[in-house]
């Protein structure tokens, strides 16, 4: 009797557990087979056709079952947003165009699907179809954010920057997200663009909106000199251009001349060499180099500028640094070797001419020109100089 309670208590537990395996086994394969049966045939034939690449005929049978059966749905938004993946932005619409005709669709999927038609025209390049749907989801709960996102990128794509930054701000509101880097250089395009119409007191308070939002914004304290100075106020342009050669050096290049200008318009001169000796012992840079040798070539002479040239090469050698230090050995040449060098000039202009002077930090983009947003990869100050 004994052994028989002993052999109970060790027996007992494996065989409950064994008969609740089974037990669950069981329930399992009833549940699949009952699961199974509830999926429509044409939901396999359908995933059929697009396992052998008949891309058309799963369409149409997806597009079929729409109409049968609703539990479907989300493998309808799977299948648009495979085959938008997959570059086939036109069946991807089909298919969206199709879930958002119906008119029992429940809401949250309504507005799936037309964030997902938002984003196959814009995958096809149809700006102002993918604009109308975004504008209408601004006011949707679950795809404000992203629908505000998607139309700053439009936006800013249709150079509509009005909008944009309507957009740009409504976004930060909404998810407190910084913002201020977009926001200041859509003042700066809605400056630039009213200063090419010759709209002067429009680009200035664009300027002047730009700095409030962004006091250190390299762009918007250029164009503020460059409105002073057409005013001729060339003291105020002078100190908006050294609060960028204080700030940004890497973008202090594009201020060089200006500031070479008004301290000449204001009669600076020494100042002038003073200030560009200490920024230029900060930042190595060639048009600085230029401005300075020019200078000293114009006081000094042309082989106390040679000299000093000479030194910054040796100092920061670069393509450019040796141009410029060709060009000044071209002043001080006797004649019959002015010929010589003039062909290592051409020479030299040649390589620089396809050496491109600005490349993006993000995408590689190169380009002769400074370009505040790049091209490549429409990113915001990636542009530097190369
Ligand atoms: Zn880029």
């Amino acid at each position: 009797m004994i052994i028989l309670l002993i052999a109970l208590l060790f027996l007992t537990p494996p065989l409950a557990f064994y008969l609740g395996y089974q037990l669950h086994r069981r329930k399992e394969k009833r549940f699949r087979r009952r699961w199974l049966r509830r999926i429509p045939r044409s939901y396999f034939v359908g995933l059929n056709f697009l396992l052998n690449d008949e891309t058309d005929k799963a369409v149409d049978i997806f597009t079929k079952m729409l109409g049968v059966d609703s539990d479907t749905i989300e493998t309808h938004l799977a299948v648009g947003k495979l085959f938008r993946r997959k570059g086939e932005v036109d069946r991807a619409i089909r298919i969206h165009q199709n879930l958002i005709a119906r008119a029992q669709l429940p809401k949250r999927y309504r507005e799936q699907s037309m964030y997902e038609l938002g984003q196959d025209y814009l995958s096809a390049g149809v700006l102002d179809h993918a604009e109308k749907i975004f504008v209408e989801l601004i006011n949707s709960k679950s795809y404000a954010h992203a629908a505000l996102k998607m139309l700053i990128d439009i936006y800013q794509q249709e150079r509509d920057w009005y909008n944009a930054l309507k957009m740009a701000k409504q976004y930060e509101t909404l998810t407190q997200h910084d913002m201020r880097h977009i926001i200041t250089h859509c003042y700066c395009e809605i400056a630039e663009s009213a200063a090419s119409k010759e709209e002067i007191k429009e680009a200035e308070c664009a300027v002047q909106e730009a700095l409030l939002v962004d006091a250190t914004s390299v762009r918007a304290s250029l164009l503020q000199a460059k409105f002073y100075m057409q005013r001729d106020r060339y003291k105020e342009a002078l100190c908006s251009l050294l609060q960028i050669s204080d700030r940004n050096l890497a973008h202090f290049s594009e201020s060089v001349k200006l500031l070479a200008l008004c301290y000449e318009k204001l009669g600076l001169e020494e100042e002038l060499m003073v200030e560009f000796k200490r920024l230029l012992e900060q930042q190595p840079s060639v048009a600085l180099a230029l401005v300075l040798a020019e200078r000293i070539h114009k006081v000094n002479g042309s082989k106390v500028a040679l000299i000093f040239v000479l030194d910054y090469v040796r100092r920061h050698p670069s393509l450019r640094g040796l141009y410029l230090l060709i060009n000044f050995y071209t002043f001080t040449a006797e004649e019959h070797a002015k010929q010589d060098l003039s062909i290592l000039q051409n020479l030299m202009n040649k390589i620089l001419s396809q050496k491109p002077d600005y490349q993006c930090k993000g995408c590689g983009f190169a380009s002769h020109k400074l370009h505040w947003q790049c091209p490549g990869c429409r990113q915001w100050d990636t542009v530097v100089e190369g």
